[in-house]
């Protein structure tokens, strides 16, 4: 049984639902991205955010799967602020849904200015609503710039607990700092890119399971929606305990979901 708490399930084909019912995922959280194409009006939002409010959550239930979402507008498409702010002014609607969980993913691309304005205003806007944040970190060369802007980001707001921020995407550089300043912390695994199952359980052989997950963000690229019992498969070679594949398939992603209030795997 696990939980993989960041796919794009927009992107992927009903049978991916069956396949992933039939490895053992009984629910799953989306964050609202780039969808591989750049959206031509806030109005384009309006109905990504219908389709996963909505849509998604249908398609997963025939399955078993439980199907929650983030909302936001994502960093790539956030370069606009005039645009960027139309589409943060369409969330507050959604949110009275009972599967959204909070404003994600949100963070930074390219570090830039406006970037870092849209940013903030969903910052904001998480602290208002008393909502959970996601947050997506860059791959740059820079690797420690984009994950330390965006952590002094929440810190300056000044309302947001850390304990209710996972900052996804972590790596060998950046997994330390994310969990040692209070965060949650997530690894993705890719097939080639971001981090393997065999890097991830590296890193939980060298920084222990605390407060931190696995998922798979399964998108329109290359990559592999089974990913995390692929991980289940890795530990369990590797001779780790069923407890501790438990842990961080399942009762860590349940553990910092369920202070949403909204989150269910049945
Ligand atoms: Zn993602």
């Amino acid at each position: 049984m696990y939980i993989d708490p960041h796919i794009h399930m927009v992107s992927r084909t009903t049978d991916d639902y069956q396949r992933m019912a039939l490895a053992g995922c009984v629910a799953i959280t989306e964050p609202a991205f780039w969808a591989g194409y750049d959206r031509s009006s806030p109005q384009g939002f309006q109905d990504y955010f219908r389709q996963l409010t909505d849509t998604e959550p249908k398609r997963a239930a025939q399955y078993g799967i439980r199907h929650h979402t983030w909302l936001c507008i994502n960093p790539k498409e956030a370069e606009d602020p005039v645009f960027a702010h139309e589409v943060i002014a369409l969330i507050p609607s959604f949110l009275a849904c009972e599967s959204v969980l909070g404003i994600g993913e949100i963070g930074l691309n390219k570090n830039s200015r406006n970037e870092i304005e849209i940013l903030e205003a969903h910052l904001e806007l998480a602290a208002k609503h008393d909502l959970m944040v996601l947050v997506h970190t860059p791959h740059l060369e820079d690797k420690l710039k984009g994950p330390r802007l965006i952590m002094d980001a929440i810190r300056n707001q000044g309302k947001l607990d850390p304990g209710r921020v996972l900052i996804d995407h972590v790596e060998e550089h950046t997994v330390g700092i994310v969990l040692e300043r209070g965060f949650w912390a997530g690894m993705t695994l890719y097939p080639d890119t971001k981090c393997t199952p065999q890097r991830a359980v590296d890193i939980f052989e060298m920084h222990g399971t605390e407060r931190l997950w696995i998922n798979s963000a399964g998108d329109w690229g290359q990559s592999d929606p089974l990913a995390v019992p692929k991980a289940q498969l890795e530990m369990r070679a590797r001779g780790h305990t069923e407890a501790s594949i438990r842990k961080v398939s399942f009762d860590n992603p349940l553990a910092f979901l369920s202070q949403s209030g909204r989150f269910k795997t049945a």
